[in-house]
């Protein structure tokens, strides 16, 4: 069985810096702050250019921490896309400010300036973009609106971690720096993924690097004094550790992973039921997945019967996201009924293949024959 992400190639290629690494840190006993965290920061904030980076115990907790550094209330409108993983708006409903869904653009799946645009009330207060798998948002555009509007940006880059997005006028930045804050995650099976959990704040105002370092750390200004109610919020030094060997590889991680692509869009160019990803002409895609759309009149059906054929060749697949937001037990509360057009249809049609930094072009020949056999099958 193959498998979605494969981790254990990946460690096997760098074993030894990780086990001296990881050792190293056993025989300090310093297993929260010090060095190794000190030396992530500080690589972080070489490899993307930015002023601060605030490490924490994962995206989750990075969203929630860059939303109270911001000082956002109850009551506050932040807009988000209705087709993201959970993660991006659960802080926004823990928080008691209110999730304003939005459709997504069909071909980049992500928001574009004309969304939030249509999304803006009195009490919007933030947009938290999305760069969903692997390419970034229209940064430009949702940036140009934020400004008219007042609103804060907060990138949601768990999943494009070392993308750039081209502006207009020429000049490059690393997904998750542009806005007030970005918001990353290590996860195992991010691009840049620690062997636990872990995560990290970005952000260019120093005022805002101050607010949520506090936060991440009990609301502390100086020890045992609390000037804010804050959280317990730590990326731990074995974590550190990993990712400082893994950062100079991300590059290289991420060449791969667009390689594997560039394979799977050639092998479906002419297989008519299927879409490649769009590329957006303003940012580099780095592929933490790679999504199809289905485009048969019966997306569903074909989707599921193509997964069990799949399956049975010992080729995984997966359903990056199968229900709307809006449609979430947990969001029903913030959604007024009705259905957005695109969202239903992407849950519907939109499908993934296995994606990683050791894909060999052995495997994908597997996989394209496996799936280019089955709509042979179809015709
Ligand atoms: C993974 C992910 C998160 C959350 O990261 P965790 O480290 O698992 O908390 C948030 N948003 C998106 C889009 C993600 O893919």
């Amino acid at each position: 069985m193959l498998q979605m992400v494969d981790l254990k190639k990946q460690y096997q290629r760098i074993d030894a810096d990780i086990n001296r690494e990881i050792m190293e840190v056993l025989q300090s006993t310093q297993f929260i702050g010090g060095p190794k965290v000190n030396a992530f920061r500080e690589n972080l904030e070489k490899y993307l250019n930015v002023k601060h980076v605030i490490p924490c115990a994962n995206g989750t907790d990075a969203l929630q921490i860059a939303m109270m550094a911001l000082g956002l209330k109850p009551g506050d409108e932040v807009i988000v896309p209705a087709f993201t993983y959970v993660a991006t708006a659960e802080v926004i409903g823990l928080l008691g400010l209110t999730p304003v869904m939005t459709d997504v653009d069909p071909d980049t799946f992500n928001i574009t300036a004309e969304h939030v645009k249509a999304a803006i009330t009195p009490r919007t207060k933030a947009i938290v973009p999305v760069h969903l798998f692997g390419q970034c948002a229209d940064m430009e555009g949702i940036l140009e609106v934020a400004h008219e509007h007042g609103l804060f940006v907060i990138e949601d880059n768990a999943q494009a971690i070392g993308a750039d997005y081209m502006h207009s006028d020429g000049h490059v930045r690393k997904a998750g720096t542009m806005g007030h804050f970005g918001c990353t995650s290590f996860f195992p099976s991010k691009n840049l993924g620690c062997y636990g959990d872990g995560g990290a704040i970005m952000t260019n105002y120093d005022e805002f690097a101050d607010a949520a370092r506090m936060i991440a750390n009990h609301g502390q200004s100086r020890q045992y004094y609390h000037d804010k109610i804050g959280v317990n919020s730590r990326l731990d030094a074995i974590q550190a550790a990993i990712l400082n060997v893994k950062l100079p590889h991300l590059d290289t991680y991420n060449t791969n992973r667009r390689s594997a692509a560039d394979a799977y869009d050639a092998a479906f160019s002419d297989v008519a039921a299927l879409s490649a990803p769009a590329r957006s002409a303003k940012s580099t895609h780095v592929f933490h997945q790679y999504t199809l759309k289905i485009n048969t009149p019966d997306p569903v059906k074909t989707r599921d019967e193509l997964k069990a054929y799949l399956q049975e060749k010992g080729i995984p697949a997966m359903i990056y996201y199968p229900v709307p937001l809006y449609k979430q037990g947990a969001f029903q509360h913030w959604w007024h009924g009705g259905e957005l057009p695109v969202t239903e249809q992407l849950c519907k049609s939109v499908f993934s293949l296995p994606m990683h930094s050791e894909l060999t072009p052995d495997v994908i020949g597997k996989i394209t024959d496996a799936v280019r056999g089955f709509f042979a099958g179809k015709a």
